[in-house]
């Protein structure tokens, strides 16, 4: 049975996103660790990390991943923006580091009136400076596979693979395959065929080892549409096909997997994440 999670809202504290996840059926929980539309947030208090670890302890939650702010740009041609951006990305790490949550998932950026090359490298030196401001915190960071819309970078493997092989400090990174993302920037993962060549090329291009964590999204929006717009599992242009083979891939049995699906309640009053959750396991042969 693969490690099923989802994305949970912080705001009845980080204790009680786990015990919401937990109630749902999830053995591992997604979360930002702070209001992720403003960019000064404060540090973690230091009671608020113990009530989140004891939580997971008693309710069995495992690989907790913590979601970047939006607001965050490590690519920006923006001095001031991408100032603004290092700082809350190394504030990101902190806070990671406090709660004891081992990776933190991020979007590389956008390098609007740039070219996507130095976009790429601008990355890779903001990370570094991250990683050198911070000796002591040992978290990993998670390139997100992105929908590529406009300037937005990270659509390809070959472009998170180019801020890997840039950067000071490769060992600190992995990536997060998000299914309608991949879909959108253009990998067909609807049949096997596809599925496996999709797979083979992300082998070849960044190794398969590094693929750390899934994000399982339908997708409102089609194949190479570079529009991000989330849909329940089985109810967009993905269907059920590519996560049946996703999670009955063995290569993937340890991987954690986390719905961002829309929340709110299904017709029925039942929580759509329970529903998402119950879809995916019914598909594992
Ligand atoms: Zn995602
Ligand atoms: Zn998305």
């Amino acid at each position: 049975m693969p490690y099923f999670g989802v994305h949970e809202s912080i705001s009845n504290g980080f204790d009680g996103a786990v015990r919401t996840v937990a109630a749902n059926g999830f053995q591992c929980l997604q979360i930002f660790s702070a209001n992720a539309s403003r960019w000064n947030n404060k540090a973690i208090e230091p009671g608020a990390a113990k009530k989140f670890q004891d939580a997971m302890t008693d309710a069995g939650i495992v690989m907790p991943l913590i979601h970047d702010s939006y607001l965050i740009n490590l690519a920006s041609v923006n001095p001031e923006l991408l100032e603004k951006s290092i700082a809350a990305f190394t504030e990101e790490l902190k806070r990671a580091h406090a709660l004891g949550v081992p990776k933190v998932v991020m979007h590389p950026g956008s390098a609007k009136d740039d070219t996507r090359e130095n976009g790429l490298a601008r990355v890779a030196k903001s990370f570094d400076s991250i990683f050198n401001a911070t000796p002591d915190v040992n978290v990993k960071v998670l390139l997100e596979t992105t929908a590529g819309q406009g300037s937005y970078l990270g659509a390809t493997f070959a472009e998170l693979e180019a801020i890997i092989a840039a950067s000071d400090y490769p060992d600190r990174f992995g990536v997060c395959f998000d299914t309608c993302h991949a879909f959108v920037a253009g990998y067909d993962i609807s049949t096997r065929d596809a599925y496996d060549a999709v797979f083979d090329e992300f082998d070849r291009v960044l190794g398969l080892d590094r693929l750390e964590a899934f994000h399982l999204n339908d997708t409102v929006k089609g194949l190479g549409s570079h529009l991000d717009r989330h849909a329940h599992i089985g109810e967009g242009a993905l269907g059920l096909e590519p996560f049946r083979l996703i999670v009955n891939d063995e290569r993937f049995k340890e991987t954690p997997m986390y719905l961002e699906t829309p929340k709110a309640q299904t017709e029925d009053g039942e929580s759509w994440d329970v529903v998402n959750l119950r879809r995916l396991k019914e598909l594992i042969a």
